[in-house]
C-alpha cells in the first residue's frame, strides 16, 4: 500500500471515471484544496460527451449530447468553463419519407391531420384518444402513450421507434419513458422544456478540459486490473462506473440497452439540413442520422454524419440506456445498499446509480455530492 510520509495515502480522492460527474466532482474537490486521482480506462477523457474531431467537425462519437437545464446553477457552473452557443434542439421525425417536426406541436398536428388552429387540433386529439380516457394509471408504455397521444401519434410516431429503441414490446416497457416528450398547441419544435439550451462553443472536451485542469489523470487505466492498488492510493474513492461490476455482479447483472454508431464523412456541405433526424419505422433499423456540423452552425465544406442504431448490450460494448424495470430496480436497490455501508466508498453518476440521467442531471448530482462531502 503506497503511503505519504504522514502516513496517509497520497491521494483524498480516486476518482473512477473522467465523464461529467466525475470530472465535475474532482474540480470542486480541487477548489477545496483536496487532492484527486482520476483514471479512466478509455484513452480520452469526457466518458460519453467526447468529441473527437474528424474534418473540422465535433463528432458526438458516443450519440448526440444537447445541453438542456432548468438550474441555473448548473447552467451558470458549465457556462463558467466554456461558452454555450444558442443551439435550439429541434428534431425531425421521418416516416415513410415524409418529414415530421417535433416534439408534438402545431405543426406535427399541422401536417399529420390537415389542422391550422390549437382548437382544431384539440377536437382532433380527443378524437384519437378518446377509448383511452378510463385508463388512471397506465400500466406500460403503449398505455402512456395511447392516453396521452392518441392512436395516430403513437402508431406513427411512437411505437416503432420505441419498440426498436428498446427491443422490446411497448407493453413491457414502464410508463414513464414517454413523459420525456412535450406535447405543446404552439408552433414550437423546441424539443426541450428547459429555459436554457446549448452545445460548447468549440466543442464539449473544452468543458471537461475546463473542469481538469491542473487535475492529474491516467487514462487507458481500468480500476478492476488492480483494484487494490488504486484503493491503496486514496482516502475516498468516487465510483463513477457500473455499481454492478464493482460488486462483482454478486446479485445479478444489472441489463442495459446498447446502441451502435456508424459515422461517416461526406463530400457534401449539408445532407439533411438539422442536426437530428429520427427514422420512426420499425423496418428502417436506426432510430437516427445526427449531422454533427450543425450542433456548431458548421460551415466546412464537407460533413459527417452518423447513424444511430439500437442493439442489445453485451459485454464488452458500452453499456447506454438503463432499464429501469422492475427487475432491474429491485438488484440496482441491493448494490445501493451494499454501496452505502461503505464509508470511505462513492458510487455516482449514470452508470453508478443506474439512471436515465441527462447531462444536467450528472452536473447536479456531482455538485451535491460535492456540497455534501467537502462542507
Ligand atoms: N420516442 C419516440 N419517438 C421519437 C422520439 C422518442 O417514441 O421520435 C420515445 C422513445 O421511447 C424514446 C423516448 O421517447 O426512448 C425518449 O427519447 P429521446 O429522444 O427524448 O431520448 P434520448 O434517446 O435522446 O435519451
Amino acid at each position: 500500500m503506497e503511503k505519504s510520509k504522514k502516513g496517509k495515502k497520497p491521494y483524498d480522492y480516486l476518482v473512477v471515471g473522467t465523464g461529467i460527474f466525475g470530472a465535475v466532482f474532482a474540480y470542486m474537490a480541487k477548489q477545496k484544496g483536496k487532492t484527486c486521482l482520476l483514471i479512466d480506462k478509455r484513452p480520452h477523457t469526457g466518458g460519453n460527451i467526447y468529441c473527437d474531431s474528424i474534418n473540422s467537425i465535433n463528432v458526438h462519437k458516443y450519440g448526440a449530447h444537447i445541453f438542456h437545464t432548468a438550474n441555473k446553477e448548473v447552467w451558470d457552473f458549465v457556462n463558467s468553463f466554456v461558452e454555450f452557443n444558442h443551439y435550439i434542439n429541434s428534431p425531425l421525425a421521418n416516416y415513410e419519407g415524409k418529414l415530421y417536426n417535433l416534439p408534438f406541436n402545431m405543426n406535427t398536428f399541422c401536417k399529420l391531420w390537415g389542422v391550422n388552429t390549437p382548437a382544431e387540433a384539440m377536437i382532433k386529439l380527443e378524437e384519437q384518444r378518446k377509448n383511452y380516457a378510463d385508463i388512471v394509471e397506465p400500466a406500460n408504455l403503449e398505455e402512456q402513450a395511447l392516453k396521452l397521444c392518441g392512436e395516430d401519434i403513437y402508431n406513427i410516431f411512437i411505437k416503432g421507434y420505441t419498440e426498436k429503441q428498446w427491443g422490446r414490446s411497448a407493453l413491457e416497457l414502464p410508463a414513464f419513458i414517454i413523459k420525456r416528450i412535450p406535447f405543446r398547441f404552439t408552433f414550437d419544435n423546441n424539443y426541450f422544456n428547459d429555459p436554457y439550451q446549448g452545445i460548447p462553443k468549440g466543442g464539449y472536451n473544452k468543458l471537461t478540459d475546463g473542469l481538469l485542469e491542473g487535475i492529474e489523470v491516467r487514462l487507458d487505466t481500468n480500476y478492476f486490473y488492480d483494484r487494490d492498488y488504486f484503493d491503496s492510493l486514496a482516502e475516498k474513492v468516487i465510483f463513477t462506473g457500473r455499481i454492478d461490476e464493482f460488486f462483482g455482479f454478486e446479485y445479478g447483472e444489472l441489463e442495459y440497452r446498447g446502441l451502435h454508431f456508424e459515422h461517416k464523412c461526406l463530400e457534401t456541405d449539408n445532407y439533411q439540413g438539422n442536426a437530428v433526424v429520427n427514422y420512426n419505422e420499425r423496418k428502417v433499423p436506426y432510430t437516427r442520422i445526427i449531422e454533427h456540423k450543425h450542433f456548431e452552425f458548421g460551415t466546412q465544406p464537407t460533413t459527417v454524419i452518423t447513424h444511430e442504431y439500437p442493439g442489445e448490450f453485451a459485454k464488452d460494448n458500452e453499456p447506454y440506456y438503463p432499464i429501469n424495470d422492475e427487475r432491474n430496480t429491485v438488484i440496482y436497490k441491493k448494490y445501493k445498499e451494499k454501496a452505502d455501508q461503505i464509508p470511505h466508498l462513492y458510487i455516482g453518476g449514470r452508470l453508478g446509480q443506474y439512471a436515465y440521467f441527462d447531462m444536467d442531471d450528472s452536473v447536479e448530482a456531482a455538485m451535491n455530492l460535492a456540497k455534501k462531502e467537502l462542507k
